[in-house]
């Protein structure tokens, strides 16, 4: 069945869905995206990504073609079209079509994309059983936090992972985790504490991360935002990611090493069902 995708304006077949060889997001990968998830046919934390998209756009010097306004009613336009229920919406704003040129071009005007995919995401198996992750060189550019779709290495990362016969890896960077490919990182202590590492350059701002960390000070759990290494992970008392579309997920196995009892910990069930609990209530 064809979906229906929106295109610079349009409510588009997505076989009739294009856009110019000369857009930056093809040749420079100049673009920003954005996945926020779908749950029984509603939005969840759209206020987050729509503002981390504004950032992403700012410190780009990009401008967005539509208001956050519109763009939540171009987000349900499209998960009512396509009948979603669960799953999630994929958005990308790119800099636009353009002679090739390094520096920006004065007057493109910018590309926006949106595109739904359904998938399973409460029941999903790795939320049961935990995750394998291995640990990687973090060979990424120096500004993660500004949420481009240069993916290259994180792709290059899920697939070293699925050679190593892992589901996913952590990248480390002078000895610390810096995140997961396309997640947060998280260890808990063998003292119960929550360690994940402080918001910079260095990491994407999650906004799972963010809803995740409020509701585990709210639970009076002790956490502690700071880099951690390798070793300090192998000898957790849990290790999980955070992500839009993940939620919460434990990981049971880092390098090889069972983490912890080798099957998903308290800590992050209970993170996960408090998130789907609190961000269902709010999702739009
Ligand atoms: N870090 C990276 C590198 C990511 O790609 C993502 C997901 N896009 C995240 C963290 C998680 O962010 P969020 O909770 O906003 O999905």
């Amino acid at each position: 069945m064809s979906r229906t995708v929106y295109v610079n304006g349009d409510y588009v077949a997505e076989e009739d869905a294009k856009v110019s060889v000369f857009d930056r997001g093809f040749l420079f990968a100049d673009g920003v995206y954005e996945v926020t998830s779908v749950l029984g046919g509603k939005l969840i934390d759209f206020d987050g990504h729509a503002k981390r998209l504004e950032r992403s756009l700012t410190e780009l010097e990009m401008t967005s073609p539509v208001t956050m306004d519109e763009l939540l009613e171009i987000h349900r336009q499209l998960v009512e079209r396509n009948d979603v229920e669960e799953g999630m919406v994929y958005l990308q704003i790119t800099r636009g079509a353009a002679d090739r040129d390094f520096a920006y071009p004065k007057d493109a005007t910018p590309t926006i994309v949106l595109f739904t995919q359904e998938k399973n995401l409460i029941e999903s198996p790795a939320a049961k059983t935990g995750m394998k992750v291995i640990s990687i060189e973090d060979q990424r550019w120096g500004r993660r936090d500004i949420k481009t779709v240069q993916l290259l290495y994180p792709s290059m990362g899920k697939m070293m992972a699925k050679a190593a016969g892992a589901d996913d890896a952590w990248m480390v960077e002078d000895g610390f985790v810096t995140e997961g490919t396309s997640n947060n990182a998280y260890i808990v202590t063998k003292e119960g504490v929550l360690v994940t590492r402080h918001l910079g350059n260095e990491i994407l701002h999650g906004i799972t991360r963010a809803a995740v960390l409020r509701f585990a000070r709210e639970a009076q759990m002790k956490v502690e935002e700071r880099p951690f290494t390798v070793e300090e992970a192998k000898n957790a008392a849990e290790a999980f990611i955070t992500s839009a579309s993940t939620f919460v997920m434990p990981v049971v196995e880092f390098d090889g090493d069972a983490i912890g009892e080798g099957t998903p910990g308290p800590v992050a069930a209970r993170l996960r069902e408090i998130y789907l609990d609190e961000s269902q209530k709010k999702a739009v």
